[in-house]
């Protein structure tokens, strides 16, 4: 029987090595770069060439989709003074998902998720009802996963480890940077 497709929206390379790796075996496993969020652009390039770097090394195919700053500025306009964890975190998990859920969906996958679970603030019981809901818009079933569970969390730092993978100090956004949460 063929593994079920499955596409894994991938924030940075330490919140989803561990990941990637435990996702390979099970499934037909493709992972998906979508972060218009990242600032400035030089940092969003270090980061998804770390992700590159994962995907050469087991072989697993990526998606890399364009960096829509524009409409990440326009999606999160009225919220810059959120504290992370708020209003416009959650519009920027929203576009995030979105986008790997009609991706998911117009490209036959079975399943999606997403590595930003992994944050050390992300909360699964945010992010998951977001995942479901554009998996039902766009006809493709969401794995709802809190990543930062089952000692993937310290799997992942020995692993960056090993492999000497840029680790950043701050969420992406340029408001993260200047409160670096
Ligand atoms: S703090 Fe992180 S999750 Fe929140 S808006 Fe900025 S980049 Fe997105």
């Amino acid at each position: 029987m063929s593994k079920q497709r499955f596409l894994l929206h991938t924030c940075c390379a330490p919140c989803s090595i561990a990941i990637v790796d435990e996702l390979k075996s099970n499934y037909d496993l493709t992972v998906f770069f979508y972060n218009p969020n990242i600032h400035p652009e030089e940092e969003y390039l270090k980061r998804k060439k770390e992700v590159v770097r994962v995907c050469e090394e087991w072989n697993v195919p990526m998606v890399d989709m364009d960096y829509e700053v524009e409409k990440w500025n326009d999606a999160v306009k009225g919220l810059e003074k959120e504290p992370e964890g708020g209003a416009r975190c959650s519009k920027c998990f929203a576009m995030r998902l979105k986008h790997a859920a009609e991706y998911a969906g117009k490209n036959g996958f079975d399943i999606y998720s997403t590595s930003l679970t992994s944050g050390r603030n992300k909360k699964a019981d945010i992010i998951c009802p977001l995942g479901v809901s554009f998996g039902e818009k766009y006809g493709v079933e969401f794995h709802c996963e809190d990543w930062k569970k089952g000692g993937r969390q310290e799997k992942g730092k020995k692993m960056i480890e090993d492999r000497d993978i840029y680790r950043q100090d701050y969420c992406g956004c340029v408001y993260s940077k200047a409160g670096k949460v």
